[in-house]
């Protein structure tokens, strides 16, 4: 079989949920075809992982490596794959290709033109990650909104593909708005028309239309936006506003999207939606409830700890248990009342001196009073910083990262570290193997004994240290291979202290937990 594509364009709002959208089609064709998710971004940055978290959300890890836009985290979510940072096609690294091509002379002296050469390295690409991947079926989600400067040669690069791979072989689906006004009080379709006609403007003919809307679309709006926008009257699709992302492929089946997508690509992949429709159903209708204090930096922006959300709601489908986040800001921390609202408490990754030494006190306060902590990263290195401090004995232990003429530096970047360039930095990024100790409780909650986490961080226990506070009782309960890369840690006789120094948050999926979280929130129910 050919690979089939699907062209994911938005228009109207920005911010109408396409990547959800599109990894929800996903979902519905998973059951038989192996699905790669593309997304192309105007920016002109090679990867978002030096953006600003105020600007850009999380930055989400593949095993790869690579540092992508936090759509990957739903893409993967929801397809259950494994994402490669190629995938992610941002403008920056189509410049850079085309840039290299000319420099190698590929181009033989020819004026360099957006087109064909900047859309040929685009189509280019997709083809490759097409065929290595032997893929069935490719979602290309295209960033912004139609009419956008940034997004113009990707939707050329788009229009030309459907002469490249055959008309057979690729559809258009086209993501808009369909307001209600108040006092209005009717579903309006222009805004639908006028962003089709900027889509048509461009050459791109959708065939289906999600129109987001607060109510299920009328049977009068569909046939509207039918006859004014050229689609077929069932290839009009609700795309509801909900409570919960997760509803989405589950609205999209009800308005029979998988049979039109079948039909219009001649595919058959018949969806099976029961075991994720139970999963939902049980985070609607909770039996127990815990609140949960997250202590960071930058909780007022709940887009920098999506993937960590996104976990703790995997959870609660699965123990059936409404999970209360509290968000303390661990800067200007005054008082530790909240300790009395919370079952549990996660420190989570973070870069920089500011609000550590807050954190420091919450955890220490986590580990007299017995209350269940989870660490991630930064939350490790911070767990053992307290340890060092307060049950070694070592005054004034911190990571070199907040001072770098501590006495102890219990954290450290390693020697072999500071030789890793990767992308001009010295940051561990990606898959990581740890070999988890026997016996331990993150033994037992992985069931196994190497496990695989990904990363995204410098800093690393100091190994120097590694007998100084494994004699005073921190038990390492996974280390690298080699043992010298602490990657979790744990208390005994606590009724759960555990941190790692890898992000499992980012491999969490609804149906299958990140382990650590699940213990974590099995340990706030007791
Ligand atoms: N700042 C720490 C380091 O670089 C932790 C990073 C993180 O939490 N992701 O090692």
């Amino acid at each position: 079989m050919a690979t089939k594509y699907i062209i994911v364009t938005g228009g109207v709002l920005s911010g109408l949920g396409k990547g959800i959208a599109a990894a929800s089609m996903g979902h519905l064709l998973s059951s038989r075809l192996k699905i790669v998710p593309v997304k192309c971004d105007g920016y002109l940055n090679v990867d978002p992982g030096t953006m600003n978290p105020y600007e850009h959300g999380e930055v989400f890890v593949l095993d790869d490596g690579g540092e992508v836009d936090m759509d990957f985290g739903h893409y993967e979510r929801f397809l259950g794959v494994n994402c490669m940072s190629h995938w992610n096609l941002t403008m920056g690294k189509v410049f850079d290709m085309v840039r290299q091509k000319e420099r190698r002379g590929d181009y033989l002296g020819k004026t360099v033109q957006y087109i064909p050469h900047v859309t040929d390295v685009i189509k280019g690409h997709l083809a490759e990650v097409a065929a290595t991947e032997s893929a069935d079926l490719v979602i290309v989600e295209i960033g912004g909104t139609v009419g956008d400067i940034e997004n113009e040669l990707f939707l050329e690069a788009m229009r030309q593909l459907k002469e490249d791979v055959g008309r057979n072989n690729i559809i258009y689906v086209h993501l808009t708005y369909v307001p209600i006004p108040s006092g209005v009080n009717e579903q309006k379709s222009k805004p639908t028309q006028q962003s089709v006609n900027l889509l048509k403007q461009r050459g791109i003919f959708p065939d289906v239309i999600i129109g987001r809307c607060s109510e299920f679309l009328t049977r009068d709006i569909k046939s509207k936006i039918s006859s004014f926008c050229d689609v077929d009257p069932e290839a009009v699709i609700t795309g509801l506003d909900v409570d919960d992302i997760y509803e989405i492929p589950l609205i999209f089946e009800s308005e029979g999207l998988s049979e039109i997508l079948h039909k219009k690509l001649n595919i058959y992949s018949p969806p099976d939606l029961r075991k994720w429709k139970e999963l939902i159903d049980n985070i609607k209708k909770p039996e127990k409830e815990i609140t949960v204090a997250i202590c960071g930096k930058y909780t007022k922006l709940f887009d920098s700890y999506a993937s960590i959300i996104e976990s703790f709601h995997h959870c609660s489908a699965h123990l059936k248990c409404r999970i209360n986040l509290e968000w303390i800001e661990t800067t200007d921390l005054t008082s530790m009342d909240f300790l009395d609202r919370v079952n549990g408490i996660v420190i989570p990754g973070g870069f920089g001196s500011r609000g550590t030494e807050g954190k420091i006190e919450v955890i220490r306060m986590a580990r007299e009073r017995n209350i269940p902590f989870l660490g991630l990263c930064l939350g490790l290195q911070l767990a053992v910083i307290e340890f060092g401090r307060n049950v070694c004995g070592l005054a004034d232990a911190n990571s070199t990262e907040m001072n770098d003429k501590t006495p102890h530096p219990v954290i450290d970047i390693l020697p072999e570290q500071r030789t890793v360039t990767n992308k001009g930095g010295t940051m561990r990024l990606g898959g990581y193997t740890a070999v988890l100790r026997e016996g331990s409780i993150v033994h037992s909650l992985y069931g196994k004994a190497e496990v695989s986490e990904r990363h995204r961080h410098r800093y690393e226990v100091n190994p120097e240290y590694h007998n100084p506070i494994s004699e005073k009782g921190m038990v390492f309960s996974g280390t690298s291979k080699d043992g010298r890369l602490v990657e979790f840690i744990e208390l005994p006789n606590h009724k759960f202290f555990v941190a790692t120094q890898a992000h499992p948050e980012l491999k969490s999926r609804m149906e299958a937990p990140a382990p650590l979280f699940y213990g974590f929130v099995r340990a706030c129910l007791k």
